[in-house]
């Protein structure tokens, strides 16, 4: 599903090791990752990338709308490269695992009129929370 690297080429996002490598760590399917994450595994591809390379580039990609911030947990915000494709989540409230998901319902068009309070109500998000396999 996720095609981070593909997209990032096709914008001409300037493509320095130090940040494909940043955007391969995030590559993949149900990657949410903290920025500490994202830092531990790029320096075990590249052990000179320090932690500021690492936040600057995921500042970037969330403000080119490539990867999402999503807090789940209350604690660290975690970083989705699935930002394309609007899903909602699913965590583990033993381990932190986190799966995206996608409800059958419009969670958005859910939300009755009364309840709107004239506001123009343009996203929502919704964590469904559970033990996963391993922690049940
Ligand atoms: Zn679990
Ligand atoms: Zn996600």
């Amino acid at each position: 599903m996720s095609d981070l690297l593909e997209r990032l080429r096709g914008r001409g996002w300037r493509m320095t090791s130090q940040r494909r490598v940043v955007a391969e760590v995030l590559d993949g399917d149900h990657v949410h990752l903290t920025a500490d994450e994202v830092h531990a595994r790029a320096v075990e591809r590249l052990p000179e990338i320090s932690r500021a390379t690492v936040y600057n580039a995921l500042g970037e990609l969330v403000s080119l709308g490539e990867v999402i911030e999503v807090s789940t947990d209350g604690r660290a915000k975690r970083y989705d490269p699935n930002a394309h494709h609007p899903h909602q989540h699913l965590v583990c409230s033993s381990c932190g695992t986190v799966r995206d998901v996608h409800p059958t319902g419009n969670p958005l068009a859910d939300l009755p009129a009364t309840e709107r309070f004239g506001f123009t109500v343009a996203a929502v998000e919704v964590t469904y929370r559970g033990l996963c396999p391993s922690c049940a």
